[in-house]
């Protein structure tokens, strides 16, 4: 009988050889819940009620990322982006920072790529959720990948449906 449990867990796993290193989702991001950098630093240094992890994400991403100066400066690099996030998280351009990660070169290559954080090598995550930069390399195969995941459950669920069991 088909391992799907193996077949899913290859599928949720990030792709290998999709990656143009483009570099596009190095020189712009934003924090989690795009939220402004002085709140950003407020959760880095344990001043609201977040979990330890969550400040040591925080902490991380100050590590590699760093603030622009102004939204005219972020959308000289990605107005699309800045603007994607505006409208989707409903906010004024004063509500939110827009960063760029610090180790990213002039050639858009990433100067410590071997000892990348997690966060980056975890990117762009098989999820539904994620934002994926136009032309990002990734896109077409996760999204595929995602229905494949999908097509499996509702194979098994239908399979247990016409024998009776839940699963
Ligand atoms: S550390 Fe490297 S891979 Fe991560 S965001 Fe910066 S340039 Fe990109
Ligand atoms: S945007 Fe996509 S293709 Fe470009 S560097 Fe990031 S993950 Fe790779």
């Amino acid at each position: 009988m088909k391992d799907y449990i193996k077949e899913v867990e290859k599928l949720m796993q990030i792709p290998e050889g999709y990656c143009k290193a483009c570099g596009k989702c190095c020189e712009i991001a934003t924090a989690r819940g795009s939220i402004t950098y002085k709140e950003l630093l407020k959760v880095a240094n344990g001043e609201t009620n977040e979990s330890e992890a969550v400040i040591n994400s925080a902490n991380d991403f100050l590590s590699t990322f760093m603030p622009f100066n102004s939204i005219d400066e972020a959308r000289n690099v990605n107005s699309d982006f800045v603007d994607m996030i505006l409208k989707s998280t409903k906010k004024n351009e004063h509500e939110i920072t827009f960063f760029h990660c610090r180790y990213l070169n002039k050639d858009k290559k990433c100067q410590i790529y071997e000892d990348r954080p997690d966060f980056c090598r975890f990117y762009p995550a098989v999820d539904k959720r994620t934002f994926f930069f136009k032309g990002c390399g990734l896109e077409k195969i996760i999204k595929e990948n995602i229905k494949k995941v999908d097509d499996i459950i509702d194979y098994l669920e239908q399979k247990a449906k016409n024998n009776g069991q839940q699963i």
